[in-house]
C-alpha cells in the first residue's frame, strides 16, 4: 500500500458516511451493487429542486438553476471517481443506451473491421444492444463471444472494438483493464469498458490506461437512486471525431438555433441525446456529495477487507456454499458470490431475516460490500444469519420458492 492510500484511508471517516444514509431498522444491506440506499440529503435536495427551482422558476430554471449544464457538471464529478479527464464524461439516458452509443461510435472509427468482441460473463443487455446495433447497421458485423479467460488471446487484428464489463456481475471477477487495453491498441482495436460494477467499487484509471470509451450506471455503487441516469466517457483524442448514432437535439452544436440539419456539439456534449432528467440528477448530486468525502483508494482498501472477512466467515460457517468469486482480493470487485443449488430460496429466507443480497440465475447468491455504509459488524452479523438459514434449512419452505419478477 502506498503512503497516499494510507493517508486517504485515515482521512475517510466511514462511521460518519454510514450516518448519511437511510438504512432501514433491522436490515443489513448487501445489495448496494444493484441499487444503492437512499442518502438522507437526497429528499431534501430534491424538495429544494422541485419547490425552489421547478416550482418558482418554471422554465427559466434551465438557465437560472443551471439545469442545462447539469449533465456535464455531474459528469465531471464522476470523472474524478473513474480517472477520466475533466470535461469528458456526460450523464444521461440508461446504460443500455450508452452502450449502443459507444459501440456505434467505435465501429465508425474503425470502419474496416467487423468484429465486436465480448465475453460470456458480460451482462445480457450489453450483448443484446450489440446485436440490435449490428442488425440496424446491416453491414455484416459479428458479435464474437468468448470465455472471460480467453478475451486476451481473442483480441486479434479482426477486432474493431472490445465490449467488456470490467467486473463480472455474477462472480465479481475482475478483468485487467490495462493489459486488455494495451493488447487491443497493439492490434489496432478500440476498447469500450462497461464500469457498471466498477464505478464507486474500485479505483479506475481511464486516462492512465488510455481507454477509448467507457460507460456505467449511477444507481448501483454511486447511490443515485432507482433509474438514475447513466454516464459515458469518450477519450479526448476521439471526442471531436465521433459521429453520434443517436443524434438528438441536445447533442447538437446549437440546439436553440433549431437548424434543419444535425451538427454535433463540441466533444462530449455530442453524446447527449434529449432533455436531461433534472430531478434524478438532483438526487444523484446529493449522493455524490458523500463521494467527495472519500477516495477510491480508501474505498478499495476497506472493500477488500470486508469481502475477505465475509468469505472467511461464510466458509467457516456454511460448508454447503461454494465460493464463486476469485479468492484473491486483487482479482475481484466489491462483491462476493456463492453457489448453492437452492440459492434463490436461500436468498429469500435470508432477506426475510433482514439480510438483503440478491440471486442471479442459475445458482448464484450475490452480496455487495460498500464501505460507505457497511462495516465489519454488519459482515459478521450477516454471516451468522446466513449460517442459521443454511444449517436449519430454513430456506426449504414453499414461501421462499416462488420467484418474483425481480430477483
Ligand atoms: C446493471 C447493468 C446494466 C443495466 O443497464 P440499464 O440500461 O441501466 O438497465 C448494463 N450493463 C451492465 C454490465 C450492468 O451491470
Amino acid at each position: 500500500m502506498t503512503a497516499s492510500a494510507q493517508t486517504a484511508s485515515a482521512q475517510t471517516d466511514f462511521a460518519h458516511t454510514k450516518q448519511l444514509f437511510h438504512l432501514p431498522e433491522g436490515v443489513i444491506y448487501l445489495d448496494g451493487n444493484s441499487l444503492g440506499p437512499l442518502p438522507l440529503a437526497a429528499p431534501i435536495k430534491m424538495q429544494t429542486t422541485m419547490r425552489d427551482e421547478w416550482g418558482e422558476m418554471l422554465i427559466t430554471g434551465w438557465n437560472k438553476a443551471g439545469w442545462m449544464a447539469q449533465p456535464t457538471r455531474v459528469g465531471d464529478r464522476i470523472a474524478r471517481l473513474i480517472g477520466a479527464e475533466d470535461g469528458h464524461v456526460v450523464i444521461g439516458d440508461t446504460l443500455s443506451i450508452k452502450v449502443y452509443q459507444a459501440l456505434a461510435s467505435a465501429l465508425e472509427l474503425n470502419p474496416d473491421r467487423k468484429v465486436i468482441l465480448s465475453d460470456s460473463g458480460n451482462f445480457p443487455t450489453d450483448l443484446y444492444m450489440a446485436e440490435g446495433l449490428i442488425k440496424s447497421l446491416g453491414q455484416g458485423h459479428e458479435l464474437r463471444i468468448v470465455a472471460p479467460e480467453e478475451v486476451e488471446d481473442a483480441i486479434t487484428e479482426e477486432v474493431a472494438v472490445t465490449l467488456i464489463t470490467e467486473v463480472d456481475y455474477r462472480t465479481g471477477r475482475l478483468h485487467d483493464m490495462k493489459a486488455l487495453t494495451e493488447k487491443a491498441h497493439a492490434v489496432g482495436a478500440l476498447t469500450i469498458w462497461d464500469l457498471a460494477h466498477s464505478a464507486g467499487a474500485l479505483p479506475v484509471d481511464l486516462a492512465g490506461v488510455n481507454a477509448d470509451f467507457a460507460v456505467g450506471c449511477t444507481y448501483k455503487y454511486l447511490n443515485g437512486g432507482p433509474g438514475a441516469p447513466a454516464f459515458i466517457y469518450v477519450a479526448p483524442r476521439h471526442a471531436d471525431k465521433v459521429e453520434p448514432a443517436l443524434s438528438g437535439w441536445l447533442g447538437h452544436d446549437a440546439p436553440f438555433e433549431f437548424e434543419r440539419s444535425y451538427r454535433p456539439g463540441p466533444g462530449i456534449e455530442r453524446m447527449r441525446v434529449g432533455t436531461p432528467p433534472v430531478l434524478a440528477l438532483s438526487a444523484l448530486e446529493s449522493a455524490l456529495d458523500i463521494w467527495d468525502m472519500t477516495t477510491m483508494q480508501a474505498i478499495r482498501e476497506k472493500s477488500q477487507a470486508l469481502t475477505a472477512l465475509f468469505i472467511e466467515e461464510v466458509e467457516t460457517r456454511c460448508p454447503m456454499l461454494t465460493l464463486a468469486s476469485p479468492r484473491d482480493a486483487a482479482k475481484r470487485g466489491s462483491q462476493v458470490s456463492f453457489r448453492f443449488p437452492d440459492g434463490y430460496a436461500a436468498m429469500q429466507a435470508l432477506i426475510a431475516r433482514g439480510v438483503i443480497g440478491d440471486f442471479r440465475a442459475p445458482d448464484i447468491m450475490r452480496f455487495g460490500f460498500t464501505p460507505l455504509y457497511i462495516d465489519e459488524g454488519d459482515v459478521t452479523r450477516a454471516a451468522a444469519i446466513l449460517e442459521e438459514v443454511m444449517t436449519t434449512r430454513a430456506w426449504d419452505a414453499p414461501e421462499y420458492k416462488a420467484r418474483s419478477r425481480v430477483t
